[in-house]
């Protein structure tokens, strides 16, 4: 039988176990490489495609195995912008999905352009993705009442049937979260006051 590829990616950082990108505890990954530039991008330091500080390569294979060895509810996928990275992150949703946990994509592309790029994995990352935050962040819209959603004119997607809007953790405020673990400290969410801040060395 043919092995599956197994591409790799450049992971700016990952969080095992987070409540605040995404419903439930789930495994969070941020990737390396935006190609917008969003006025107030909550995360300025993974914008870079050639960042000066050292940025791991992970395979697919390992974040899924280190997605599955927690007990959460799905992975959720974040930058940086996923879609420059199709490829690799579509053979990471491919393995949660098949272990019966969800995907949760934030990208700068509107759903609109991501159904009109071509670029590879692109389709198949939208295809096993069950909820997309779509679109840039526009500051001027800015908002902190709308759970995992960063300013108004960006949409929550649900691509699946996996998700209801009527879901009430949908219609919860937004929360910032300080996780510590082994010598680190990470904020996650979508902070009232201040940026997304890396306090330790998170990978
Ligand atoms: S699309 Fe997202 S990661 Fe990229 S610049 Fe805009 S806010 Fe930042």
């Amino acid at each position: 039988m043919k092995t599956p590829p197994d591409p790799s990616l450049r992971v700016a950082m990952t969080v095992p176990r987070t409540e605040a990108e995404g419903p439930g505890v789930r495994f969070a990954v941020w990737v390396q490489g935006c190609p917008m530039r969003c006025p107030g991008c909550c995360n300025p330091e993974m914008l870079s495609f050639t960042p000066r500080a050292p940025v791991a390569e992970v395979r697919a294979s390992e974040l899924v195995a280190a997605c599955l060895a927690e007990e959460g509810e799905g992975v959720s996928f974040l930058g940086g912008e996923p879609f420059a990275q199709a490829e690799g992150l579509a053979a990471v949703a491919r393995g949660v999905r098949a272990a019966g946990r969800s995907v949760m994509v934030f990208s700068g592309y509107t759903l609109d352009e991501l159904r009109a790029q071509e670029a590879a994995g692109v389709a198949a990352l939208l295809a096993l993705t069950d909820l997309l935050v779509d679109g840039r962040y526009d500051e001027s819209r800015r908002t902190t009442q709308r759970r995992w959603v960063g300013s108004d004119n960006q949409v929550m997607h649900f691509l699946t049937d996996r998700y209801s809007p009527l879901d009430p953790r949908f219609h919860e405020g937004n929360h910032l979260e300080i996780r510590m673990r082994g010598g680190e400290i990470t904020l996650n969410g979508w902070p009232a006051l201040g940026r997304l801040t890396r306090l330790g060395p998170a990978r």
